[in-house]
């Protein structure tokens, strides 16, 4: 299994990220090339990037399975306040650059959030902006994230992911599935198979890059967004297990966004009891009692 966490993305940048997730057992991860709420963005250090590019290659990690994910701040289904919208633009454009110069494949967004628009319209400006941004030839591919539905986001189920990839003219463009989201916007995983048969009739199987991994802390449909450590949340150990060994995701990287348990990170452990596929109950007394 091709499983990580987020991890930061600090002084050290891809090196700093490389070794928070070899620390966690990890064979990939999934990082913020700055700060998610905003867009102060550090030079890339290409003596760093090859330092983490090397090491990686030592402790397993393929570069192809690593993720970044685009800051929240950038909501392209906004255009009330166009210089905001041309920004947030701009913005995602030189994110995806610093992931070509990183080597990085993947970049995980938020569709965006409607505000005071009506959804169909923002989902033609999510569209238009995609277009201006994306490139066929780009060896980094934008992934659009399934929400909860909280506020007003777009991309809370199947219809609306599936009328923006077919609106934007590119093929070089992806889906990453977050099971908190699934479940908040609506989606039981007891149904997960008659999710991901509906989602390959209408998107194709082929376009998931990638699987955020959690548990959520509300019930189905809530629209909340609140994720929990896995198998203490309402998903449950067991359906976010047929999720993470399902055969139709088996090369499809797996992200565990996770809360910290107090001070601690509980990824290592996280990866471990899914690696086990046996729930460990005492797994946040283990991190808080060590
Ligand atoms: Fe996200
Ligand atoms: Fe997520
Ligand atoms: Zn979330």
């Amino acid at each position: 299994m091709i499983i990580g966490s987020h991890v930061s993305f600090n002084k050290e940048q891809l090196l700093g990220s490389a070794k928070e997730a070899i620390s966690y057992g990890a064979n990939t991860f999934m990082f913020y090339t700055g700060a998610p709420q905003n867009t102060i963005r550090s030079e890339l250090n290409s003596d760093l990037t090859n330092k983490a590019l090397t090491l990686m290659k030592e402790n397993g990690i393929d570069i192809k399975n690593v993720i970044c994910h685009a800051p929240y701040i950038v909501n392209l289904a906004n255009n009330i306040e166009p210089e905001k919208y041309e920004f947030a633009k701009r913005f995602l454009r030189s994110e995806i650059d610093r992931c070509i110069k990183l080597g990085i494949k993947y970049i995980v967004l938020h569709p965006g959030s409607a505000t005071k628009l009506e959804r169909s319209i923002a989902i033609d400006n999510i569209i238009n902006a995609l277009n201006d941004i994306i490139k066929d030839d780009d060896s980094c591919m934008v992934i659009l994230e399934t929400m909860a539905g909280k506020g007003t986001e777009i991309g809370v189920n199947i219809e609306e992911i599936e009328t923006i990839i077919k609106g934007v003219n590119s093929n070089n463009i992806g889906v990453c599935l977050d099971t908190c989201h699934l479940n908040d916007s609506g989606i039981d995983l007891n149904n997960f198979d008659t999710y991901l048969n509906i989602f390959d009739k209408h998107i194709g199987l082929d376009k998931i890059k990638c699987v955020h991994l959690n548990d959520s802390k509300n019930e189905v449909a809530s629209h909340k967004d609140r994720h929990e450590n896995i198998g203490f949340g309402t998903i449950g150990f067991n359906l976010l297990m047929k999720v993470a060994y399902h055969e139709k995701l088996k090369d499809v990287p797996k992200i565990l966004e996770t809360p910290y348990v107090g001070d601690y990170a509980p990824y290592k452990l996280e990866i471990e009891m899914i690696r086990n596929n046996k729930f460990n109950p005492n797994l946040k007394d283990e991190l808080i009692n060590n």
